[in-house]
């Protein structure tokens, strides 16, 4: 009995790691759970004992709904990791290339390397756009490319416009990921009309996540959307039993809150546009970002003497350049901290 409770209080005692405000590398929510979304969870762990569905229809259903998709275009992963993932084992064979940006998310090298793909990298140009005239044409090979809007790390947005272009010189039997893990921090002007593009474009897949601005990382719930017939083949792919009952729940509570989680990304947008605008005045530079983070891609201010001397948690790239995960005043006071010791 003792060694078990000695592991019960291990594993709690890891928990506040998690809250830790200065850990800012991961782009998590700085928020705890809404109160609703915490009740129905609890609600559902005296279900625990049950399997959850065998494959994940209601929350297929509800999130179809919610987007306004028909179900059958819908598929569910363990964070938009499992739905990339389920993308990848449904549609390539080992040997195949997969295309993506460089730098982009640290995820997709590390997908391709479990689905045995090349990965084929294009640089971003040097306002941190991705090169989609050169992707298009990299995809041509290519059995799979990836294009994250906003991208991360430089939270940078596509205009609507490059992006259907690209769609539209991509080979008909390469499949594209528009990866939309942070599309609830655009603004309306900047949306993309992702369900439109799905009916017209057959083998594109749009992903997204609740483990960003729903605040739902730890849940580790995710969906893909596309035209029914590439959907088929993808909900082949659903793991049975693979989503807990717990995440079906939480994303109903969190549908059902949606004004109050509306209001948190509001506060998180403006803390982002508050960061940007001391960073400026400290003359430092950070890119057009749109998501829940800032990129400083100047290499030569050493970033990461200037954050590890401060004691934060925060993204280091291979090229010099740092993202910076936005939260509260607190961390944005941390930040504005380190880069004024850096500068005095
Ligand atoms: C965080 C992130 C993901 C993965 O999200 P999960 O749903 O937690 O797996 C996917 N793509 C991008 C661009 C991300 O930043």
């Amino acid at each position: 009995m003792a060694a078990t409770r000695g592991a019960l209080v291990d594993a709690v005692g890891a928990l506040p790691e998690a809250v830790n405000p200065l850990a800012l590398s991961l782009n998590e929510c700085p928020f705890a759970p809404l109160p609703a979304v915490r009740s129905a969870m609890a609600a559902s762990f005296d279900v625990v004992n049950r399997y959850p569905e065998f494959l994940p229809e209601r929350l297929r259903s509800l999130i179809a709904a919610h987007v306004g998709l028909s179900d059958d275009q819908v598929v569910i992963g363990i964070g938009a990791t499992g739905v990339i993932m389920q993308v990848l084992h449904a549609v390539t064979s080992p040997g195949d290339t997969m295309v993506m940006s460089a730098p982009t998310f640290d995820g997709y090298p590390i997908f391709a390397h479990m689905a045995r793909l090349r990965p084929v990298t294009v640089p971003l140009d040097v306002h941190g756009h991705h090169d989609l005239d050169a992707m298009a044409d990299a995809a041509a090979d290519a059995r799979v490319v990836v294009v994250c809007r906003p991208h991360n790390p430089t939270g940078t947005v596509e205009p609507a416009a490059d992006v259907e272009r690209f769609l539209a010189r991509v080979p008909a039997d390469t499949v594209v990921v528009l990866d939309e893990a942070y599309v609830e921090f655009l603004s309306p002007d900047h949306r993309i009309d992702a369900a439109g593009l799905v009916a017209r474009f057959g083998n594109l897949v749009v992903v997204r996540t609740f483990s960003k601005a729903y605040g739902l990382a730890g849940l580790r719930i995710g969906y893909g959307f596309c035209a029914p017939e590439l959907a088929r083949t993808l909900w082949a792919m659903q793991l049975p039993f693979g989503i807990p009952v717990s995440g079906l729940v939480a994303v109903a509570a969190s549908y059902d809150a949606e004004s109050q989680l509306r209001q948190r990304i509001r506060v998180i947008a403006a803390e982002r546009r508050y960061l940007r605008m001391r960073l400026r005045a400290l003359g430092v530079y950070s890119t057009d970002g749109h998501a829940n983070f800032v990129y400083l891609p100047e290499a030569a201010r050493g970033w990461r003497d200037v954050f590890d001397r401060a004691g934060l948690q925060v993204r280091h790239y291979a090229d010099g350049g740092v993202r910076i995960t936005v939260g509260g005043r607190p961390s944005t006071r941390a930040v504005l901290r380190a880069v004024i010791a850096a500068t005095d």
